[in-house]
């Protein structure tokens, strides 16, 4: 339906564009759609300078919920084109060594019959320029393909520290919860919270601030292993999912966190000079069956809440059902 449709538009059938014109009938972005319904009755012109402002707008850098949509269509399109134009140049390929041969097979008839050789020669040299724009087509939707995904990963994490943002990690929770409905299944999460951080803005500036937010972010990611997600949640909040985690292994982890920023020494970096030691409060909450993810962090929140009451710096296990 697509490749009809692109011809009698006249619009060449490169990645770009089927890209666009798939999404179009999927008709998943009205706004998109209200676009191109003006191409089709001849009010715009599509353009290539279109096309790729279309593209930029609606496939790299739309919210992330479009991305989310369309990314997940696009890149099944991508491959399966990637896949079928693989397959079309190893045709082409097997075609243009027939050719070859029956080439050489005519061998002195050819003298009788040029016009024979030539007519080979020719469908020869169409076949080449085919493999080529084949090749090109290939390159091209496999570079479209790293870019909608570089845009997706680029808004599943938090700018700031590159790890994953609250929404992430809300979905991950929710899906682990939704998995897990065995008595065995023994999920945790840790909400951990800087403490005095706002006394850190203020004594040393925000630029510093953020650096130890940063620092932060990366001795969590450090200190957790394989599925474990590390996530900022908020300002100078953060959670981490411990699948399969009991919560006596999850007090192991947090403790090891704990001291490891306790024990960490930060310098500024223009002037050398020491910073007063981070610390953070944590907060532990081990999932029961009927636990949505906002339940659990709930539950989480309240233990750090009370590792904050009794003097900062410690991790609380929530004692909660
Ligand atoms: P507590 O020990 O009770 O957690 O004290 P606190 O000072 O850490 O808590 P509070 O919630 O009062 O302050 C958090 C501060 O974090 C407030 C806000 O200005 C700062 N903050 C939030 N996000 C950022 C950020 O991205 N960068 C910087 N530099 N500061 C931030
Ligand atoms: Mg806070
Ligand atoms: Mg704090």
């Amino acid at each position: 339906m697509l490749v009809p449709v692109l011809a009698r538009l006249k619009i060449s059938i490169i990645p770009i564009n089927y890209t666009i014109w798939y999404e179009y009938f999927l008709g998943t972005i009205p706004e998109l759609n209200a676009t191109l319904d003006r191409v089709k009755r001849g009010e715009l012109k599509y353009t290539p300078e279109l096309a790729r402002d279309l593209y930029y707008r609606y496939f790299i850098s739309a919210n992330e919920e479009t991305l989310e949509r369309v990314g997940s269509e696009a890149r099944e399109l991508f491959t399966d084109m990637a896949g079928r134009f693989d397959a079309a140049g190893d045709e082409l390929a097997t075609f243009q060594s027939q050719l070859e041969s029956v080439e050489e097979t005519l061998g002195e008839r050819k003298k009788a019959e040029p016009t024979l050789g030539e007519k080979i020669k020719a469908i020869m040299k169409t076949n080449e320029e085919m493999s080529a724009e084949l090749e090109h087509s290939v390159e091209e939707m496999n570079r479209l393909k790293a870019e909608l995904e570089e845009a997706r990963r680029r808004a599943a994490c938090d700018p700031l520290t590159g790890i994953a943002n609250r929404k992430t990690f809300m979905e991950r929770l929710e899906s682990v919860l939704e998995a897990h409905t065995e008595a065995e299944d023994e999920d945790s999460v840790l909400m951990i919270d800087i403490d005095h951080f706002k006394q850190f803005n203020d004594d040393y500036g925000h630029l510093v601030g953020d650096k130890v937010i940063k620092f932060v972010a990366a001795a969590l990611t450090e200190s957790v292993k394989g599925k474990d997600l590390v996530a900022r949640y908020g300002g100078e909040e953060f959670c981490v999912l411990l699948e399969d985690t009991d919560t006596n292994g999850a007090m192991t982890v947090a403790e090891q966190i704990r001291k490891k920023i306790e024990t960490s020494k930060m310098t500024r970096s223009d002037n050398g000079e020491e910073l007063r030691p981070v610390t953070v409060s944590i907060g532990i909450a081990g999932a029961v069956r009927w636990d949505t993810a906002e339940s659990l962090l709930e539950k989480a929140d309240r233990a750090l809440y009370t590792s904050k009451s009794e003097g900062r710096n410690r991790v609380t296990v929530s004692t909660e059902h």
